[in-house]
């Protein structure tokens, strides 16, 4: 059996962490993709618990899931509005990131007799979305002269913030802050004003502001190649020996053959593989923990399952738990060190952990 343990008091100790950082800012956890792989609804409640500001999905269904499980504090979608009468019913902050948005949401309100909170994003820089600088100030005034929506918040998304020696992130940030500055002499109230993912909160205090927005931080990872200071990885990743043999002469090992165990190694399988989020990219290089020590994957990933050479590891037999993410000190597999052997980024390692890996929370 295959279980993704998420620990919940490492989660806010993490918040904890990166608050004491910011100074008691206030704090939008990013919770999106299933709070990157770590469960939504579990992780919502608990850091709603542990006093978070606000949570960040990236879509409408994402906000609902959170109300269905029970999360009353705000929650702001970040990207497409796909129903934003389901928005407007919820409850959920809806990020504004075109000028379409501002009659859709017109409409969805004084239908359903709402009001809806939006906040702003300008796109300094990054380049995906959100309105441009120059049009921000027109299109606040838009908002602040509809009955139905509530101008609470502006924000901007850097695109090299995890890069501290990339002078592009105080490029958006001076764009930025000239738009805040325009809002402010043409007398606009201000609102809530954000700006900082992990690697603004990690690199960039002058963009803290009233609020920051952190997500892989909180998960216990940094954004680049630099561990984030203060937190610790919340996710282990476990499944355990469900085949076992020792070879007794030469035996091509899985798809393709790429690798050949040679007289008297001993092989265990394991029941995971690529559907799992365990990457193909993994054959023949990566480790995995058995009895606390690393042991090589050998041959290709397979959709269900994978190999790894056990030769010389006292007591293994089948039931011996293996840890593909976890452990501790010398022994320790992190998610960056598997993004790093597949040229990804912890990120997507986390978020690609499968629907079939039962997470187990503790803490
Ligand atoms: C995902 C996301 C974040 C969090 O980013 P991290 O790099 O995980 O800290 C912050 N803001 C926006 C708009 C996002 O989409």
């Amino acid at each position: 059996m295959t279980v993704a343990e998420v620990d919940l008091s490492i989660l806010v100790s993490n918040l904890a962490s990166i608050r004491r950082r910011v100074g008691g800012r206030k704090v939008m956890a990013a919770v999106k993709a299933d709070a990157y792989g770590h469960g939504l609804e579990a992780v919502g409640r608990r850091l709603e618990k542990a006093g978070v500001d606000y949570l960040a999905v990236a879509f409408v269904e994402e906000g609902v899931r959170l109300r269905r499980a029970g999360v009353k504090i705000p929650v702001l979608v970040l990207t497409a509005l796909e129903d934003e009468g389901e928005a407007v019913r919820q409850g959920l902050t809806v990020t504004v990131y075109s000028e379409r948005v501002v009659p859709r949401l017109e409409r969805a309100a004084s239908g359903l007799r709402r009001k809806v909170r939006v906040h702003l994003d300008v796109d300094t820089g990054m380049g995906r979305i959100g309105v441009p600088p120059d049009q921000a100030l027109a299109v606040a005034k838009r908002i602040l002269a509809s009955d139905h929506l509530v101008l609470e918040g502006v924000y901007t998304h850097f695109s090299a913030s995890d890069d501290p020696k990339d002078p592009y992130t105080a490029r958006q940030l001076r764009v930025f802050r000239e738009v805040l500055e325009s809002w402010r002499r043409e007398g606009l109230p201000r609102p809530l004003v954000h700006a900082a993912n992990s690697g603004a909160v990690m690199h960039v205090p002058e963009s803290w502001f009233d609020m920051v927005r952190p997500g892989i931080a909180l998960y216990g990872y940094g954004p680049g190649q630099d561990p984030f200071p203060g937190v610790r990885p919340v996710l282990s990743w476990r499944t355990e020996v469900f085949h076992l043999k020792t070879v007794t002469r030469r035996t091509g090992i899985g798809y393709g053959h790429t690798y050949t165990a040679a007289p008297g190694r001993m092989i265990a399988t394991l029941p995971v593989g690529y559907a799992d989020g365990y990457n193909r990219l993994l054959s023949n290089r990566g480790t995995v923990l058995v009895k606390g020590r690393p042991v090589p994957v050998v041959g290709r990933v397979s959709m269900d399952q994978i190999t790894v050479d056990v030769t010389g590891i006292g007591g293994v037999e089948v039931g011996t738990e293996v840890t593909l993410i976890g452990g501790r000190g010398e022994a320790r597999v992190t998610a960056a060190d598997l993004a790093r052997l597949c040229g990804t980024i912890p990120y997507e390692v986390l978020c690609g952990i499968g629907r079939r890996v039962r997470r187990v929370y503790v803490g």
